[in-house]
């Protein structure tokens, strides 16, 4: 019997993958222009190419089908809290209504931490080490190839508590791809993910923030949240420990959504070093620091997912 799931599984993969494609070609033809910031894309073209290739390749394998592509469930909406007033209730509501957030309600003295790029061996288990320490958790938004080199280290991240995001497969400008390349930086991705903890995220974070109208609409279509961020470290660009501090002091509010990375950078020693004392200040301060989804008061994961025993 195990043969026989086997095919059905690669017939079914193959066929909601048809479906999926074709689909979304219909609206190829009417791509607005793109709005997004002119950074250019990291990798080759021929990466996109060959990621391709290992896509079809994990087909013909029978991994998992990306599920969330084709799953017509609603995530499970939360318990509302029961302390907050109705102008509080409102202002999660109004949040939770969009695809797209920047940051979260501002009655909170709440606080979210997030680390892209990962993961990696080199920083992600300084940055992991910390946060162990301080019982923090935090969110991290990984690339596929890098779990791809890395699930050990995805594992770790899941196992401390950490929720993880989308943040596509090879990092390119989002809005610069034909749609069914842009599904596919996202659908791989999420199939890695599923492969190696058995969940299927639903927050995504385009690289360099990099979306338009219809990629928006498109997204939430497929129950994705897109995560932006309130506050920029710019810990890639080398800022100093002092430097990344004073930004966040000046920046950071209730609600607020603080982008740092945990791979990819020369300097993100940074990074690690200024992340003891930043914890302590907002604690400090009387802030607590959440989850993404935990921020918003909405799910992390297709529910599906949660329910795998393995
Ligand atoms: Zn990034």
């Amino acid at each position: 019997m195990t043969g026989f799931k086997r095919v059905a599984g690669v017939t079914g993969a193959m066929l909601a993958m048809v479906l999926f494609v074709s689909a979304c070609a219909k609206k190829e033809s009417s791509l607005p222009k793109d709005r997004g910031p002119s950074e250019v894309s990291r990798k080759s073209s021929q990466e996109a190419g060959q990621m391709a290739e290992e896509s079809r390749q994990n087909q013909a394998k029978g991994f998992p089908p990306p599920e969330h592509q084709v799953s017509e469930a609603q995530p499970a909406v939360a318990k509302p809290e029961e302390a907050m007033t109705k102008d509080q209730m409102a202002e999660l509501d109004r949040i939770k209504e969009k695809t797209m957030v920047f940051k979260g309600p501002k009655f909170k003295k709440q606080i979210a931490l997030t680390f892209d790029d990962g993961p990696d061996r080199e920083f992600t288990p300084q940055i992991l080490k910390i946060l162990k320490q301080k019982q923090v958790p935090a969110t991290f938004f990984v690339v596929g190839n890098m779990v791809k080199k890395y699930p050990d280290m995805l594992r770790e991240i899941d196992r401390d508590g950490h929720t993880i995001g989308n943040h596509s497969f090879n990092h390119p400008q989002l809005t610069k791809l034909k749609h069914p390349e842009t599904d596919r930086q996202i659908g791989q991705t999420n199939q890695l993910i599923y492969q190696t903890i058995h969940k299927s995220p639903l927050l995504l974070r385009p690289p360099y923030g990099a979306i338009n109208d219809q990629l928006e609409q498109h997204f939430g279509q497929k129950n994705f949240k897109i995560i932006q961020w309130s506050v920029d470290t710019r810990d890639w660009a080398g800022q100093s420990p002092e430097q990344i501090m004073a930004t966040v002091k000046r920046e950071a509010d209730p609600g607020g959504i603080i982008l740092q990375h945990c791979a990819g950078g020369k300097q993100l020693q940074s990074t690690v070093q200024v992340l003891p004392g930043l914890i302590d200040y907002f604690r400090g301060q009387g802030y607590e620091f959440v989850t993404v989804d935990k921020l918003l008061n909405i799910p992390a994961y297709e529910e599906y997912t949660n329910k795998v025993s393995q």
